[in-house]
This record gives C-alpha cells, structure tokens and sequence, in this order.
C-alpha cells in the first residue's frame, strides 16, 4: 500500500482496485503507460455505474416515481462533488458535457459567436490540443476574430514574457491547456488569468490532463472557463463538464435545443430553463455522469497529494531511466512538469517503437496527441508518450526500459 520504501515509491492504491491491470498482454505482465490517452477505471466506478443500471435506471428530473428519484439524487449528487473537486462555489456553475472537447466547442458556439469579430483577438498557447485549437477556427470562419499562437521553447515552455507584451484590450480570450497532454508541461494558470484579465480578457483552461493530477481551484485560479473529461480521471468516456464562471453563465445564450433546457415552449416562442439545465438539452449520460462522482469519491478518498507525490517520483524515476536509453531524445524538459515523458528514439519511428513495445506488454502512445502544431514547432512528426498514473509502478517503467533496449536491437 502507500508510502515509500527507501527511494522506491509504492502506489498509493491496491492494484487489485483496478481489474483491467491483471491480464497479461501478448504473454507479458501489462504495463499501461497509456494514461494521458485515458486512465483505468477502478472497480468503485465501474460498480457505481452497474448499481445504477441493476436498480435505479430511470430518466432524471422528470419522473415523480422512486426510481426516478433516486436516479436525480445520484445525478445531482455528482455535480455537487465535481464542483467541490474544483473549488466552484455554486455547483449549478458545473455544466454537463460529453467531454473536454464538447465543453470547449459550447464556450465557442455560445460565448464566441456572442462575443468575437473582426476587432478581436483570441491568444492560445502553441501547445494546445486539437480541441481547443478547431472549435476558434470554427468561431473565426463565421466571426473574423483573428487567432494567434503564444510561443513555446524547444523544451515546451509557455513564453509568459511574449505573452504579457501582447495582451491588450483587442484580446478577448486567453485559451490554455493546464498540463500538456503531449510533453507534460505545467502552465502557470493562475498567473495567465491574472495577466488576461488585467486587459479584460476572459481565460479558458483546458483541464483535461490536471483533473487527476493537479486540479484547477477555478476561483483561487480566478478561471472564466474550465473544460474537464471524467475519463483522463479514472471516470468513463463520454462524459465531462464545463465550469463557467457564474457572471459569465447567467448571461450565455443556450448552446442546443430540446427537451430540459427549456422553461415553456409553444409555436409563439420558447423560454429557457436556468443553468445548468439551459445546456443540458436532452437525456444526458446519466450513468457516465455517476460514474464521474464514483472517480472524483475516489481521487477524494486518495488525496491528491498523495497522487502528486507518488507521480512526480516516478516521473524523476522515469527521466533518468530513459535519459540513460543511448539514443534516446526526452520531448518537453519544463522544469515544472507532469508525469508525461515524449521521446524520440534514433532510428525508430514512434509507430514502430509503439508496435514494438505493445509486444513486450507496454503500453504507450505514438503520434502527434492531437498537437499537430506544436509538433510541427518541435520539428518532429511524432513522439512516443509514457504518461503514468496512480496505480503505475518503477516496474512499469523497467518493463518499458527493457523494452525499448529490445526494440533497438530489433532495429540494429
Ligand atoms: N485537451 C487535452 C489536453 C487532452 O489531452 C484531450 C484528450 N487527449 C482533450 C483536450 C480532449 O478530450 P476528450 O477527447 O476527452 O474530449
């Protein structure tokens, strides 16, 4: 269980919490270094979600009969733990989304389309995923606000100097991911927004990658928009959320039609619900979304010092193990980063290396991670991603060592 033995660091979790790390992968001990991509689900997510369809399925918020009830409490119940989780004061400022992606694509289609023209600018780190990098193009082709990227250095630091001799009150949005999702890189949020609104920009953060890590406190990080998905935090696919902050969401026009986000309907004319409900259109995900409260009950019950701690000893322990890999180049050196290790190996393309590994039981992801831009900055097409996770071990990261000698012998 927890704690340290000398300088090894143990998991601060049973492994046997999480089913999926018991099989053995083309004959090998599983070693799952996939965790940026999504983490594994431990067993109180996956029974919260069966309890839920073995005895309370029903709709939510419209039924008056037990099941129904019991449902709305469960549902409910998650929004207050995931606002708790984030430091928001109200939790009818959490929105219910598909995920990190559809949460950045209801800021732009509501707030943006609202708010942005030709006049405007929109400043978004160079490191950003895809998903907060498309939806603005998007925004931009109907409103003619102008996007540019925030420089990174080759070791993928946010250039916070360019940053503050840029932002004036042509800026309306500063966009940002929290942690890197490609190199690991912690960006200094709170100081961004401090910057951002000085001018009267607004800043979203991309949290998707800090949810299980390094969770944002949106009001002490004085956030406008925090975008999260449950399944990069030990929660299912298909669900996640969007913090607005209060003052911003009372004002925000509706993001889709249809049943739950409306107040009356008739052929004259409609009248919209109160968030959170005016962007919850239609049946949600209702087992994801207690699914999601079973994950943030779990990194609770963990703490997330803990889960920091033993991270960031393995990402020590992981840096000087791959550095010594001849060969071997480490993408993304910020002096302040997360557990996420992008490296190129001489000789090998990353999709080699990833097939190459997969045979030896590791785990690890190969490509552009969705950050085609910042890839390109780099001059490199692709990198090989270890990204480690609670329930990772010095073992896991041995088994990958070992298999990237092996690769390299394969390749010689
Ligand atoms: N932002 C970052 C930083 C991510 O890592 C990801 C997922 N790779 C996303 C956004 C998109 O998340 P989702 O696919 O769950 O919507």
């Amino acid at each position: 269980m927890a704690g340290s033995v000398g300088q090894v660091s143990l998991p601060p979790v049973e492994l046997a919490e999480f089913p999926i790390l018991a099989q053995r992968v083309h004959g090998n001990r599983l070693a799952y270094l996939d965790n940026a991509a999504t983490t594994q689900k431990p067993r109180s997510v996956i029974e919260s979600m069966t309890h839920y369809y073995e005895h309370d399925n029903a709709n939510v918020h419209r039924g008056v009969h037990l099941l129904s009830q019991r449902a709305t409490d469960a549902f409910d119940a998650a929004r207050v733990k995931l606002a708790q989780f984030i430091g928001a004061q109200n939790p009818n400022s959490v929105l219910w989304t598909k995920g990190c992606t559809e949460a950045i694509n209801l800021v732009a289609q509501t707030w943006g389309l609202a708010n942005l023209g030709p006049d405007k600018r929109i400043l978004l780190s160079a490191m950003e995923h895809h998903a907060n990098i498309v939806p603005w193009q998007m925004v931009a082709e109907r409103t003619g606000v102008t996007i540019t990227p925030i420089p990174v250095s080759d070791e993928g630091v946010l250039d916070i100097d360019w940053l503050r001799a840029n932002l004036d009150e042509t800026v309306a949005l500063v966009g940002v991911k929290q942690i890197c999702n490609a190199l690991g890189t912690v960006n200094p949020i709170g100081e961004i927004a401090t910057m951002a609104h000085a001018v009267g920009a607004l800043i979203l953060v991309d949290g998707a990658q800090a949810l299980a890590h390094a969770p944002a406190n949106v009001v002490a990080d004085d956030l406008d928009f925090y975008a999260m998905s449950a399944h990069k935090a030990y929660g299912p696919t298909g669900v996640g959320a969007l913090y607005v902050r209060p003052e911003i969401l009372r004002d925000l026009a509706p993001y889709q039609g249809g049943g739950d986000m409306i107040r009356t309907v008739s052929w004259e004319g409609t009248t919209y619900n109160d968030p959170p409900n005016r962007f919850e259109a239609g049946t949600p995900n209702i087992a994801g979304v207690i699914g999601f409260g079973a994950a943030l009950d779990f990194l609770t019950r963990i703490g997330i010092d803990r889960i920091h701690l033993h991270e960031e000893s393995l990402l020590e322990y992981g840096t000087s193990a791959l550095s010594a890999v001849p060969g071997l180049t480490l993408r993304g050196t910020a002096p302040c980063k997360a557990a996420i290790l992008s490296f190129t190996l001489d000789g090998i393309h990353p999709h080699d290396l990833g097939t190459l590994l997969d045979g030896h039981g590791v785990a690890i992801r190969s490509g552009h991670h969705c950050c085609m831009p910042l890839m390109k900055r780099l001059g490199v097409p692709a990198t090989a991603r270890a990204s480690l996770a609670v329930y990772n071990t010095q073992q896991d990261i041995d088994q990958l060592v070992f298999a990237l000698h092996e690769a390299k012998r394969v390749f010689a």
